[in-house]
C-alpha cells in the first residue's frame, strides 16, 4: 500500500527572535518530518525542529544563488507524498512577499492538503523597534507593504498615492531600489524631510536602525553599508528621534535600539 499522503504546513518564522513565533508555529516544527526552510531562518528557529527532522536549505538570495522555484515545489510534493508532515517554513509572514501562491498551486495540482500559519512580519517588527505604529488617527488612514524589485527588475508603485504626506510604506527588499525610489517619489511631490527609517535585522541582536530623511535615504544607506535584511518605513521616524528634534544637539544617525 502506498503511504497516507502527507500535508504541508505553511509557517511564517517571524522576523528572527524566536519569541516572536507564534505557538501554532512552534508546534508545527516540533511535530514536522521535513522542515524546507528559507535563507533568512535562523539557527534558533530551526533548532525547534522535531530531532528527527530532516531539514533542506531551499535558500535564496535577493540576487544572489537560489534554488529554482520548480525545484521547491517538487521538493514540496515529493516530501509530502511519501507521507511526511512538512513544514515549508518561510521568514516572516508567508503570505507577503513570499511566493505563497506558486508553492500552494503546485500542491493543490498534486492534490496535497495543506494549511498556512501566519507569522509576524518583518515589517511589524520594524514599525514596533522604533515605537511606531502603522497606523495613527489623523496621519493615515491606510498602511502599504510594497517590494523594491519584483520579477522584471525595480517594481512599480502608485507613486503619487506614496507621495502624499503622513503617507506610510513599509519597502521590503528595497535596499538596491532605494535610489529610484527615491527619485521616483521627490519626482512626484513628496517632500524632501519625508522620514524614513531604515530596520536591519529587526528583533534579532544585529538589530540596526537608521534614521533619515528621503532626499538623504539612498547616501544614507551607502555610507551605512548594511548586509543584512532590512525594511525601510517611509514616513516614519524612531519615536525618540522625533523627541531629538527638539533638543539642539547634532542628530545622530545610527541608533542602537536595544
Ligand atoms: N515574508 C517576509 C518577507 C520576505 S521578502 C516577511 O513577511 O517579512 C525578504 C525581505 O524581507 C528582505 O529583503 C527584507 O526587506 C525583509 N526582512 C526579512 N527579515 C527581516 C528582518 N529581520 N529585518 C528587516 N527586514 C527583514
Amino acid at each position: 500500500m502506498p503511504p497516507t499522503p502527507g500535508s504541508v504546513s505553511f509557517v511564517g518564522a517571524g522576523p528572527g527572535d524566536p519569541d516572536l513565533l507564534t505557538l501554532r508555529a512552534v508546534r508545527a516544527l516540533e511535530a514536522a518530518d521535513v522542515v524546507i526552510h528559507d535563507r533568512l531562518i535562523s539557527a534558533e528557529i530551526l533548532a525547534l525542529a522535531g530531532r528527527g527532522a530532516r531539514l533542506i536549505d531551499a535558500g535564496k538570495e535577493g540576487f544572489g544563488p537560489s534554488t529554482p522555484q520548480a525545484e521547491i515545489h517538487a521538493m514540496l510534493v515529493a516530501s509530502a507524498r511519501s507521507g511526511a508532515r512538512v513544514v515549508r517554513l518561510k521568514a516572516g509572514d508567508s503570505g507577503v512577499f513570499g511566493r505563497l501562491d506558486e508553492e500552494i498551486e503546485a500542491l493543490e495540482a498534486a492534490g496535497i492538503r495543506y494549511e498556512i500559519v501566519p507569522g509576524i512580519t518583518s515589517a511589524a517588527a520594524a514599525v514596533a523597534a522604533i515605537g511606531q505604529s502603522f497606523t495613527r488617527r489623523g496621519r493615515n488612514s491606510g498602511v502599504r507593504l510594497v517590494t523594491g524589485h519584483d520579477a522584471k527588475g525595480f517594481a512599480d508603485h502608485d507613486w503619487r498615492a506614496l507621495a502624499r504626506p503622513g503617507e506610510v510604506a513599509a519597502i521590503y527588499m528595497g535596499k538596491r531600489a532605494a535610489r529610484y525610489i527615491t527619485g521616483r517619489l521627490l519626482m512626484h511631490g513628496a517632500r524632501a524631510e519625508t522620514p524614513v527609517t531604515v530596520v536591519e535585522n529587526a528583533s534579532r541582536p544585529e538589530e540596526r536602525v537608521l534614521s533619515t530623511t528621503l532626499a538623504a535615504l539612498p547616501d544614507a544607506l551607502e555610507a551605512a553599508g548594511l548586509s543584512g535584511p532590512a525594511v525601510i518605513l517611509l514616513g516614519l521616524a524612531p519615536r525618540s528621534a522625533r523627541a531629538e528634534v527638539h533638543v539642539p544637539e547634532p542628530a545622530v544617525a545610527w541608533e542602537a535600539f536595544l
